[in-house]
């Protein structure tokens, strides 16, 4: 099968460009981790859900895709909060890295073929450091090192900023041992108190941006194909990236940049240091996974997304129209055998358009429209009556629930078994809303016997009165099942 050839905006040229791996069918994809000193929020979480459909859908088409990402478990943040919480910094990393694992799993995100941690690469950053001293690019100074960015002639080139402008807002602080403004760390002498690694500029931990260097190097390559991570990584930190690894190596660093765009709440930037924070865990305890990965995907990624609570609610209810869906369909094609024979229309056209939606630069929105449209469509046909002997709305049926199942594996959404799916959102809804189960059960039964003694106005009474709980219940030929309304 030919692999598609997929459109990328890229951030470094400005412009959508055919991504064209390094090696045929192969791509290497870096994105930055989290800061482990505390819980990821949603904000985070939506960034990293962008690159995990990216790389889903890279293998869906047929890709072998080998997916990078860090943990920064070096860093003031982590520092900070040891010392206040009277641990080791490494006790607070590894708790946080503990958590984002279980957090991640929970929403689904795919486990990348390599995690490295800061900690354990200081040769290979030493290594970077060495070089980069050896070519005249970064200065030593009482135990700090600098890269030297006047020495570097393409700084900037990914953020497209001004370097004079730069120069111009951009002070040496006191205590910092730099000789131009613009100058950034690569190695911090120690300081007491703090953890530090042995170097040949005496004991120290690395600056933030040299990790990124260091680990895409040893896991893809000098030069690889695809880095990403929010867009407030473009400057300083992908620049300073960019600037160690090509100064370092003397070639070109990633070939195409991607940045995801912010998740604001109420207008500003979700960010742990503004305190306006929804942390994923708590987010997931309020929705299913995959209603939060629905609502990350139903904005472009390019453009920011505002969380405000009703949002959340919405995207758990288009959740269960969406499995709704998929029960009826399976209850009418489940266990039939329709053999081969047309079907109705062109069923793989919602398909079609999906993958070409998100082969053009992840068009996610766009392709959520596909997805509806996919799902307008089984609900049309579910809602014929069968016709004996003429199985084509059969055919057509299992001919989308199969490419629900292709959509499926790309978004990582619709993955579970309906019944299972609706019955866990409804036992959420009755904690929440405090409903007495026991209760509402005995009024089922009570109305079960009232419908098969054909009375119908106890029937319709013990209905009102399951209304006035909350309940709402729905009548088929299978039973009666019911829903928190
Ligand atoms: P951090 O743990 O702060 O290093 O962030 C981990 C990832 O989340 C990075 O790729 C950030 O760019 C991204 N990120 C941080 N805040 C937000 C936000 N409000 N919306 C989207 N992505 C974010
Ligand atoms: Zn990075």
């Amino acid at each position: 099968m030919a692999l598609p050839t997929i459109q990328l905006f890229n951030t470094m040229t400005g412009q959508k460009e055919p991504l064209v791996p390094l090696k045929d069918g192969e791509l290497g994809v870096y994105v930055c981790g989290p800061t482990v000193y505390s819980y990821v929020h949603i904000g985070n979480a939506r960034t990293f859900t962008v690159f995990d459909v990216v790389v889903r859908f890279l293998r869906a088409v047929g890709y072998r895709v080998r997916y990078v990402r860090n943990y920064t478990d070096v860093d003031d943040k982590i520092i900070k909060a040891a010392n206040e919480g009277g641990e080791t910094a490494q006790a607070v990393s590894e708790r946080f890295i503990q958590a984002f694992r279980e957090d991640a799993a929970a929403l689904k995100l795919l486990e990348p073929d390599v995690s490295p941690r800061v900690s354990e690469h200081l040769p290979e950053i030493l290594s970077i450091i060495r070089a980069l001293i050896d070519r005249g690019v970064a200065y030593e100074s009482r135990g700090d090192v600098y890269f030297q960015v006047s020495r570097y002639a393409a700084y900037a080139k990914l953020s497209h900023r001004n370097l004079d402008d730069l120069r111009a807002g951009e002070r040496v602080q006191p205590g910092e041992q730099k000789r131009e403004p613009l100058d950034f760390a690569l190695w911090k002498a120690a300081k007491p108190g703090e953890p530090s690694w042995e170097s040949p500029w005496g004991p120290g931990r690395p600056g933030w941006h040299i990790e990124c260097s260091a680990m895409s190097a040893k896991y893809l390559g000098e030069t690889f194909d695809l880095h990403g991570g929010g867009v407030d990584l473009v400057f300083p930190h992908h620049e300073n990236e960019i600037a160690q690894s090509e100064a370092a190596s003397g070639k070109p660093f990633a070939r195409y940049w991607m940045h995801a765009n912010f998740l604001d709440l109420e207008g500003a930037k979700m960010s742990k240091s503004l305190g306006n924070v929804v942390r994923l865990r708590d987010a997931l305890g309020r929705v299913d996974a995959e209603a939060l990965r629905f609502f990350f995907l139903s904005t472009h990624y390019r453009s920011p997304l505002n969380f405000v609570d009703k949002a959340l609610s919405d995207a758990d209810a288009r959740m269960e129209y969406f499995y709704e869906t998929l029960r009826k369909v399976d209850e009418r094609v489940g266990g039939k055998e329709f053999g081969a024979g047309p079907v109705h229309g062109a069923p793989g056209r919602h398909l079609a358009a999906f993958l070409a939606a998100l082969a053009d630069d992840f068009n996610y929105a766009s392709g959520m429209a596909d997805v509806s449209a996919l799902f307008t469509e089984l609900n049309e046909l579910t809602d014929r009556p069968p016709v004996k002997d003429k199985p084509v709305v059969g055919r057509t049926l299992q001919a989308l629930r199969a490419d629900v199942r292709k959509v499926a594996a790309v978004l990582g959404l619709f993955e579970d078994a309906p019944a299972a799916w609706l019955l866990r959102r409804r036992d959420r809804a009755v904690r929440e809303k405090g409903i007495d189960v026991a209760r509402v059960e005995g009024l089922l039964e009570a109305r079960r016997a009232a419908r098969a003694a054909k009375d119908y106005a106890a029937s319709d009474r013990l209905r009102d009165e399951l209304k006035g709980l909350g309940v709402e219940t729905m009548d088929t030929a299978a039973g009666t099942s019911w829903k928190v309304a």
